[in-house]
């Protein structure tokens, strides 16, 4: 970060201005509200300028002009992460928005996609399907690939598969001297190591090569209750993810859900208890698997064989921005008190989800060769979202969704899962033991620290 004063602010935009011309838009532009607001709209960020390139050209134009005019940048796909980056505070921070910056090339014979930098996981499970081909997807299919992808990654195929992270291969990088570089396991390996757990604080991903996934279809589904079986569901639910195969990733949750006349009428309004996963397996051997749990009657019985393309819509993520705080922890084990304790902290109406997702398998084991994350320690994660629909409404929400989470104190390890990660939360527990090399590598890539990340090192 520049040291020289002797330069305005007003003398910065008019350098950024000359440099990048009507594609640079400032507070009191007409177009700034429209630009600067993320997917979580609980936040009110408000960065000093915001550009959105549309090439990798743009890309280092952008840099370029950014560090020229001695200011920070921050690069921002969706805005799914928002809350981190707001309190980074970025009023001498530059949002680079990578949203026109998409499109996906599948490669079937190699089985990989190069994905540009600020793709969404809806437009490779786009391409990817004609291929029979998936990937290692999160539960919102409108979240970046480079932003899920480059912080963990805890996907319904990564008890099997483990986190998309490992499913990484290269990346094109624009890194703070304004260069645009390849990183991969053969070149700038160290960069490659930091990028995969370091993500935007090392630079902007303009596109990535991942690994796709062998599969044109999944067994998948949900099942659903009304809120008052919660206690037999929890028990049940709990007793068959201790013994599940690791081809079985699914979570547990209770939501309360809002009066809304978008929602199926039998739903709005309601508090139910859902169970909703991916089975890697046969027909025959996933329904002999899923019989414990259907044994319990649910209202509404989903799993079945669907296309791989769907299962980014089992898990029912708003499809639209949505304000929200969230609040995780890694737990260590789910023992018949930890279920009694997400029992009776589900009960919050405060809470319109609370959930726990079952992890371990391969998504706990560090890959070798792997990058500074790649696994995440522990065996479920705990993890509440509240509404915040007005700032008012922020306290409250946050308060709820602590509530939660420090119901599983006894049971809580000591990591964190990085995409999990909100505003207000300690960061180096997800970046465990690779903190200090971390450190090194980005006074190495970015001495000046020009990048700002929802998850800074
Ligand atoms: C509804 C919802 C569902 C989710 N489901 C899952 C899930 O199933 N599994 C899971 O692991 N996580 C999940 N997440 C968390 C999500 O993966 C993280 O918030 C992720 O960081 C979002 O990435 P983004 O790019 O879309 O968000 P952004 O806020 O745009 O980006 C987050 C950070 O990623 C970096 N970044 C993004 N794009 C680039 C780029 N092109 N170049 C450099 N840096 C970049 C930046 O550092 C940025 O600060 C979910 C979040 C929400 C809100």
């Amino acid at each position: 970060m520049s040291s020289s004063t002797d330069i305005t602010l007003d003398q910065r935009a008019e350098k950024l201005r000359d440099a990048l011309g009507a594609r640079i838009v400032f507070a009191g532009d007409p177009d700034y509200d429209a630009v600067r607001m993320p997917w979580n709209v609980a936040v009110d960020q408000r960065p000093f300028a915001v550009v959105t390139p549309e090439s990798a050209e743009e890309v280092v134009a952008v840099v370029r002009a950014v560090t020229a005019a001695g200011l920070r940048m921050a690069p921002q796909s969706t805005g799914h992460a928002a809350p981190g980056l707001a309190e980074a505070g970025l009023s001498d921070t530059v949002l680079v928005r990578l949203a026109r910056l998409r499109g996906v090339t599948v490669q079937p014979e190699s089985r990989t996609a190069i994905v540009l930098g600020g793709s969404h996981w809806n437009d490779v499970l786009a391409a990817a399907a004609p291929h029979g081909l998936t990937a290692l997807h999160g539960s919102a299919g409108d979240v970046s690939v480079a932003g899920y992808s480059l912080s963990g990654g805890v996907s319904f195929y990564s008890r099997a598969h483990g986190l998309g992270i490992n499913a990484v291969r290269a990346v094109q990088i624009v890194t703070a001297d304004g260069a645009l570089i390849r990183a991969s396991a053969d070149e700038n390996a160290d960069l490659f190591w930091a990028v995969r757990g370091g993500s935007g604080a090392f630079g902007i991903i303009v596109s990535l090569e991942i690994d796709l996934l062998p599969y044109a279809d999944v067994f998948a589904g949900m099942l659903l209750w009304d809120a008052s079986f919660t206690a037999a569901v929890s028990r049940a639910w709990a007793t068959w993810t201790a013994s599940a195969p690791e081809s079985v990733t699914s979570t547990l949750r209770v939501l309360h859900l809002p009066p809304l006349p978008e929602l199926p009428p039998f739903l709005s309004g309601r508090s139910v208890v859902v169970v909703d996963g991916a089975v890697l397996e046969s027909d025959e051997r996933a329904t002999e698997l899923l019989h414990s749990l259907r044994e319990l009657r649910p209202e509404i019985d989903t799993f079945s064989r669907i296309p791989a393309d769907a299962l980014v819509h089992v898990h029912m993520d708003p499809p639209q921005p949505t304000p929200a705080v969230t609040r995780h922890r890694m737990l260590r084990a789910l023992p018949e008190d930890a279920v009694a304790a997400f029992v009776a902290a589900s009960k919050d109406p405060g809470l319109f989800i609370a959930e726990l997702r079952h992890v371990g398998g391969a998504a706990a084991r560090p890959v070798p060769g792997g990058g500074a994350v790649s696994a995440v320690a522990g065996e479920y994660i705990a993890h509440s979202v509240a509404a915040a629909p007005v700032p008012e409404a922020i306290p409250g929400a946050l308060a709820a969704a602590t509530a939660y989470v420090d119901a599983f104190e006894p049971w809580t390890g000591d990591a964190l899962a990085l995409t999990f990660l909100d505003g207000g939360m300690d960061r180096a527990p997800g970046f465990g033991a690779s903190l200090d090399r971390l450190r090194e590598q980005k006074a190495q890539w970015d001495p000046r620290n020009v990048f700002a990340a929802a998850n800074p090192v």
